[in-house]
């Protein structure tokens, strides 16, 4: 099987888990976005994605990053979403700006700030999506603000030139004996975002979903998936 075969069959098998578990849902797939998180893999597999329809897709580091949005915009002429999903330093906000459009992560106000400032450099605003710590007692952080501090980062969002708030993004908590499994935890992002889309209504986005637990994200609500593996295969190296 060629590299294009193989990353054809794995989205298939992705587009077919998503399809049954709107089905499940009472949903239509065409609600959901499919993010291909392409972290570690090379700019020819964006190419490949891009060429079988992708539109969406997911990094997590902006020095593998940068230099992968750059050689796709040459490889391939369909057009590509940028969307940043990991944890963002504040100093690469300039760098990411240039590429991503979307800013899953956002979780503390020095970065609102950082983004903001970067923003001015590009045409169109970046949106941006608050990351909620779903789990906020386990010693495991995830990243993300506690469910009660969503509304005061989202009003600085909100408030930020250059920004758009979307919504919420979160990563299921590592699973631990008393913790919440995936279906409660994005049970809970669920009723963040309804919080959330009563004072902003325009922020509807719920981020949340991998390759291990789409299914459980999809009957929560999720608007935007967020996988790897499960199209393009083991990553490489850790990522
Ligand atoms: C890597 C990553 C994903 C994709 O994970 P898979 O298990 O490979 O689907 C999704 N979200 C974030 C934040 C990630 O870092």
């Amino acid at each position: 099987m060629s590299r294009r075969e193989e990353i054809a069959a794995g989205l298939a098998g992705v587009r077919a888990r998503i399809d049954q578990a709107c089905s499940t849902a009472g949903r239509d797939p065409a609600s959901v976005v499919l993010i291909a998180v392409t972290k570690t893999f090379p700019a020819a597999d964006v190419a490949h994605l891009a060429e079988l329809g992708v539109q969406d897709v997911g990094e997590n580091k902006d020095q593998e990053a940068a230099p992968k949005a750059q050689a796709c915009a040459e490889l391939t002429a369909a057009p590509l979403r940028w969307h940043f999903v990991g944890q963002l330093q504040t100093n690469k906000a300039r760098s990411v700006a240039r590429y991503c459009d979307v800013v899953h992560a956002v979780d503390r106000l020095r970065l609102v700030k950082a983004l903001s400032r970067a923003s001015a450099d590009r045409p169109r605003s970046v949106e941006c999506l608050v990351q909620v710590d779903l789990d906020p007692h386990s010693g495991e952080h995830r990243g993300g603000v506690a469910p009660g501090k969503v509304s005061d980062l989202a009003a600085a969002i909100d408030a930020a030139p250059g920004l758009v708030l979307r919504g919420v993004m979160a990563v299921a908590p590592y699973p631990r004996a008393d913790g919440p499994d995936p279906a409660t935890a994005f049970a809970r992002l669920a009723e963040v975002s309804a919080a959330l889309v009563q004072r902003y209504p325009a922020a509807s986005a719920i981020s949340a979903g991998m390759s291990g637990d789409l299914e459980a994200a999809v009957a929560a609500g999720a608007t935007h998936l967020r996988v790897g593996s499960a199209i393009l295969g083991h990553r490489p190296s850790p990522g």
